[in-house]
């Protein structure tokens, strides 16, 4: 009989055991992942304009606005007119989807960070901030909802190495890998948002947000929506894989 907390520790071992020590990636590119790593304006347009594409090829949006532009300057981004930067966004590579929704979102995270954060975009995260703040802070962005938001968290403070407080405070980013997964593994009676979240607080109190990135892992690397890889994935031996 699998239990839950056999296929919690399993997953949670799938992360440390594998995930931890692989070379973060957000893109295919190394000087777009560079440029993520050592830009925190890079980071946060990324994390803006993560939507409705493959994740890899919107995180290299920030590597071409900045060829482009020539540079990422939030004052020199704010005084441009959301036509300026639909223009310059229409020749992008590889483009957001909603692109015109896009612009906006980049004119308006500039002037955010210059009104609340002193035109310093690692202000929102430098302070040592509790998970939940941090968390709120990125909600108030244009184009960032929860989902982004605790995602974003984790990330800074898992692969990136930045301080942040109070784990506990972070839930899962449930989108469709882990609705898929959820259930599968048995975590969830069904793929509903809310139980899932409430599992994860259940599963794993001191870190709900821990399940995130090695569920979505899973769910896009042996957990499809057709035909799951079971044989291969590496939590196979504590899955009950319900409904395969
Ligand atoms: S691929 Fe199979 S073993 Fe892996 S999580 Fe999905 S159902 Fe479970």
């Amino acid at each position: 009989m699998i239990s839950k907390s056999m296929t919690r520790d399993k997953i949670l071992e799938y992360y440390e055991q594998v995930l931890k020590k692989r070379q973060q990636k957000f893109t295919q590119n190394d000087d777009a992942d560079k440029l993520i790593k050592q830009e925190p304006v890079a980071f946060l347009f990324a994390v803006i304009l993560d939507q409705g594409a493959q994740a890899e090829r919107i995180w290299e949006i920030p590597y071409h606005l900045k060829n482009i532009m020539g540079h990422l300057d939030v004052y020199r981004i704010a005084t441009l007119e959301e036509e300026e930067i639909c223009q310059i966004v229409e020749q992008l590579p590889s483009k957001p989807r909603y692109w015109k929704i896009a612009a906006r979102r980049i004119k308006n995270a500039a002037n955010h960070i210059i009104k609340r954060y002193q035109g310093q975009a690692e202000n929102i995260w430098n302070d040592n901030p509790k998970a939940g703040d941090l968390q709120a802070r990125f909600d108030n962005f244009d184009g960032v909802g929860q989902k982004k938001a605790s995602r974003a968290t984790r990330i800074l403070g898992m692969d990136l190495n930045v301080p942040i407080r109070n784990w506990s405070e972070t839930d899962v980013s449930v989108d469709e890998m882990i609705q898929r997964v959820f259930p599968r593994a048995g975590l969830s009676t069904t793929n509903n948002p809310q139980e899932i979240i409430e599992c994860t607080r259940q599963l794993s109190p001191s870190f709900p947000g821990a399940l995130d990135y090695p569920c979505w892992d899973i769910g896009r690397t042996w957990c499809k929506p057709q035909d799951p890889n079971c044989g291969e994935c590496y939590i196979s031996e504590a899955c009950p894989k319900v409904g395969v």
